[in-house]
């Protein structure tokens, strides 16, 4: 017994082998029998959600587990790179500071709650519809208009150009907005 432990002692390996112990000779059973943390996870492939260079992502997950979010070396843009904010994607998921309810603070309030979802979309949505349809000028000076100013629309860097074709088509054509600006038109 002693014997056969000693033997795996990666000392009396490099002895026994005349290696200079900076091979697999150095290591242990448990060294060699380590497994990624990916290993048995499904892969989804995906795209950093961070900024409009959009670099591919590998989602790991495990029985509906997040394991980890690394680059993807097939994709054409990154080819298997991230930068520090896009190798940091697992951390916006799973950070136990990140909120997950939406906060809603009164007017002249100083408390702030927590509303559903639901609740949070329908107000938005009432106020935009309400704002258009006291702002909306139809005409001005005799000439068609059909646009309001009291409404605006600044998209954020990860939108790409589908996206930004729909936002335009909503709020442009749809609701007569016409100030509207994107990070993603750099
Ligand atoms: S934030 Fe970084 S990793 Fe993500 S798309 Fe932009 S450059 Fe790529």
């Amino acid at each position: 017994m002693i014997r056969e432990l000693l033997s795996r002692w990666p000392l009396i390996q490099q002895l026994r082998t005349g290696v200079d112990g900076t091979g697999a000779e150095s290591m242990t059973d448990r060294t060699r029998n380590l497994q990624p943390k990916t290993a048995g996870a499904k892969v989804a492939r995906s795209i950093c959600p961070y900024c409009g260079v959009g670099c591919g992502q590998l989602v790991y997950h495990k029985e509906g587990k997040l394991i980890s979010i690394e680059g993807d070396p097939q994709s054409p843009i990154s080819r298997g790179h991230l930068c520090p904010k896009g190798a940091d994607t697992y951390e916006l998921h799973t950070h136990r500071g990140r909120l997950e309810k939406v906060k809603y603070r009164a007017p002249h309030s100083r408390e702030w709650r927590e509303i559903p979802l639901e609740q949070a979309m329908d107000m938005v949505a009432e106020r935009v519809w309400d704002t258009r349809e006291r702002t909306f000028e139809e005409t001005r000076d005799g000439q068609s208009l059909m646009q309001t100013k009291a409404l605006a629309h600044l998209g954020g860097a990860t939108l790409d150009c589908e996206e930004n074709y729909l936002i335009k088509k909503l709020f442009t054509a749809g609701l007569g907005m016409v100030c509207l600006s994107n990070q993603a038109r750099i």
